[in-house]
């Protein structure tokens, strides 16, 4: 009931920003900075009814509601949202005694997160695609006898198991262990009319290096913007995978949310990428790396069924609240 009374709040929000949309708009004009579009905090905040105040002076900024806590800061792309740490596209900038938020991460990260996007009336999400990550030839990460594939796997037939009461219709890109090119996973994905795509990964870093911890989970980089993971980046133009922008950017940070909330691990934040399963999804789609191989306490509870299940269990329940959240 409490959630419910959540969304009916968010959604009075929203029809009140829709309201002072017109009004609000002569304020809320772009100030150009560093060649770029942005908006300030502080008229926005007034816009839409949000408090602002200093949690430290022209540096940090804490802005809240009756449901949302916001932190920006200075010259920093990580911003924080009720506690989950949220990569922008680009540096908050102080300006004019504020703070400026570029207009790319108000329209694409920002405001999908604090007025989430509503599925269309009797659009539901029926069928949920799993991907699990690597597969056959290719192993994934490998710390000592132990490959990144078969723990993917694994993670995905558990999400199943605990999916099953929720009546949704799950659907693997690979069910057991054999090679997929990356291409065709989207492409099954579609094939099988998914409603949700799901990229199952787990992180490991360069030998000797075990004290990086701690899930992340990603998102397609909007249009025009950079990358928090630049590997592979090129082209930064639109992609198929941009038009479901809103909802991927919700479904990776309710995702992120959960496994914080079930984990005593690291938060490592919701990132973006252009990684090619998220290029190429016709749907709504997030890429979990759910833990680090590589780090001693993280690769026991990856490597054991019942601390695995339990990551398996949080990120069911973020897919939950992400369905909730567009409308079922
Ligand atoms: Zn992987």
């Amino acid at each position: 009931m409490k959630r419910f009374a959540a969304a009916v709040c968010c959604a009075l929000a929203l029809t009140m920003v829709g309201g002072v949309t017109l009004s609000a708009r002569a304020e809320l004009r772009a100030v150009k900075l560093f060649g770029r579009d942005h908006v300030r905090v502080r008229d926005w905040a007034a816009a839409n009814k949000f408090q602002v105040r200093w949690l430290e002076p022209d540096r940090r900024a804490l802005l809240t509601n009756a449901t949302h806590r916001l932190v920006l800061t200075a010259n920093s792309p990580q911003a924080e949202l009720n506690g989950i740490k949220i990569w922008l596209a680009f540096p908050v900038v102080a300006s004019g005694g504020g703070l400026c938020l570029s207009s790319v991460d108000l329209q694409t990260t920002v405001t999908p997160l604090l007025f989430p996007p509503r599925n269309p009336s009797g659009r539901k999400v029926k069928t949920i695609v799993l991907d699990p990550g690597h597969g056959g030839k290719d192993p994934g990460n490998r710390v000592g006898a132990e490959a990144e594939k078969k723990y993917t796997l694994l993670l995905a037939q558990e999400i199943k198991d605990l999916l099953k009461p929720s009546g949704v219709k799950v659907v693997f890109t690979r069910t057991s262990d054999k090679f997929v090119e990356l291409a065709d996973r989207p492409a099954k994905a579609q094939q099988a009319g998914g409603d949700l795509f799901v990229s199952l990964h787990f992180n490991a870093t360069a030998e000797g290096r075990n004290e990086v911890q701690g899930s992340e989970v990603y998102c397609l980089t909007p249009v025009g913007a950079t990358s928090t993971n630049t590997r592979g980046e090129g082209n930064t133009s639109r992609v198929a995978g941009n038009r479901h922008n809103d909802q991927s950017t919700l479904l990776a940070y309710q995702i992120q949310k959960a496994l914080q909330a079930g984990t005593v691990s690291e938060d490592r934040g919701v990132r973006r990428a252009r990684f090619a399963v998220l290029r190429d999804a016709a749907m709504p789609a997030a890429l979990v790396e759910a833990g680090f191989m590589s780090h001693p306490v993280e690769a026991k509870k990856i490597f054991n069924s019942t601390s695995r299940r339990e990551m398996a269990r949080a990120i069911v329940k973020g897919i939950l609240a992400y369905k909730r959240d567009v409308g079922g």
